[in-house]
């Protein structure tokens, strides 16, 4: 035993970043207020210039956002955390936070749809050009790196082929080229991995996803050392992509259960996969806890465990995966992820339709392919709903 110890996960979840009022409520109260009262020209004065710590204006000081970004921030093992309103805002802040026109970003080819048309359509018609590469060949983020290159963003494991990429690898090549990693951790969370202690800059989270976990609200974050979060925040407090307070009260709540919900998630994941890896009408099964996953021993050393999102091809191609779709009566038929409730989607069709035929074969998205993001329902239903599909085809 050692009194002095850092804390857990599990207790700094229900624990960190709590702010009372002089009521002392227990559980968190929350901030429904535009602007903030000083008790004197003098204070408002203070707070403005930055000489008096306090709220200001809600579009960038709020008591419900702070417990909120304290609480991840204690979480993810970083300096400072600064909230945004979705995920997609994080990202876009992290880039006019950090960068400027005729910079250079080196990003994986496996990240979020809107990341991708984020980074080549719009940053593009400001000077910001992206160059795409392997989420799992560090020589290739080597290679294409250039003299203006400032940013690596990654995404691991990525949606939907689960790919792991190392992030430490990364990590050299991106600081002995001079530049900052930045990882999309929202497929494992801190619970699962935690980037900065592999080296990584700065983490971006869609809280809308596992943080929430029950798919109420939309969130976002970005975490890192203080300095480079300076940007982040200036960019935040100018340009205004401002998480609610209500939506913070929310994901502040959401990550009291984020460890037990996560090991849940990991757990129902790795029975589902093992259970479809054995099913004669798929392919192959891609999940990371998988000794089948090309990736298998990195993910072992990088995340806890495999996370909660399984992707199977089935024989038969989109007439086949559409079938086993639609033959569910439990599965949500959604793109949304890291909810209570599995979510069944065929990414060719959908997430992944703004993809040229080229581009999914060049990254291995098959028509056959489905993406399954477990909830907490009992595995065997979920085994027979898959199986109504499957066993017909
Ligand atoms: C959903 C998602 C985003 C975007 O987040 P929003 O909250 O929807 O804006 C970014 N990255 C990943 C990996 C996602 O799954």
């Amino acid at each position: 035993m050692n009194p002095e110890h850092p804390l857990q996960p599990e207790t700094l979840a229900v624990r960190a970043g709590t702010v009372r009022s002089q009521f002392n409520e227990h559980s968190e109260a929350m901030y429904l207020t535009s602007s903030f009262v000083f008790a004197s020209a003098a204070e408002a004065a203070a707070r403005f210039s930055g000489t008096e710590p306090g709220p200001i204006y809600a579009r960038f000081t709020n008591p419900s956002v702070t417990m909120f970004e304290d609480r991840l921030a204690a979480l993810e093992g970083a300096e400072r955390c600064v909230a945004f309103a979705s995920g997609m805002a994080a990202i876009l802040a992290t880039v006019m936070g950090l960068m400027k026109a005729g910079e250079h970003i080196v990003a994986s080819r496996s990240i979020f749809g809107s990341t991708v048309q984020l980074f080549s359509n719009i940053l593009g018609r400001f000077g910001v050009e992206t160059t795409f590469v392997s989420p799992t060949d560090p020589e290739e983020w080597r290679a294409a790196v250039k003299p203006n290159t400032r940013l690596f963003f990654v995404e691991s494991p990525s949606n939907p082929l689960t790919e792991v990429s190392d992030i430490r690898a990364l990590a050299d090549v991106a600081h002995a080229a001079g530049a900052w990693l930045a990882v999309d951790n929202c497929f494992c969370t801190p619970i699962l991995q935690r980037p900065l202690d592999l080296g990584a800059d700065i983490v971006i989270h869609s809280a809308t996803k596992y943080l929430d976990g029950q798919g109420r609200v939309l969130g976002g974050a970005v975490l890192g050392r203080k300095d480079l979060m300076e940007g982040v925040y200036t960019f935040l407090r100018t340009a205004g992509p401002t998480l609610s307070a209500f939506n913070a009260w929310v994901l502040h709540k959401g990550l009291e259960t984020l460890g037990i919900r996560m090991q849940a998630h990991s757990a129902g994941a790795l029975e589902l996969a093992t259970w479809l890896e054995a099913h004669p009408k798929v392919s192959r099964v891609l999940y990371p806890g998988l000794p089948s996953h090309p990736q298998h021993a990195l993910a072992l050393r990088q995340q806890k465990t495999g996370g909660g999102i399984v992707a199977f091809e089935v024989v038969g191609g989109k007439d086949a995966a559409w079938k086993v779709i639609d033959a569910t009566r439990v599965m949500s038929i959604t793109a949304n992820l890291g909810d209570t409730r599995t979510t069944i989607t065929h990414p060719t069709s959908t997430t992944h339709s703004r993809m040229t035929p080229e581009q999914r074969a060049t990254a291995g998205i098959g028509d056959g392919l489905i993406r399954i993001a477990v909830g907490l329902e009992a595995v065997v239903d979920l085994q027979n709903d898959l199986a109504r599909g499957l066993d017909a085809l």
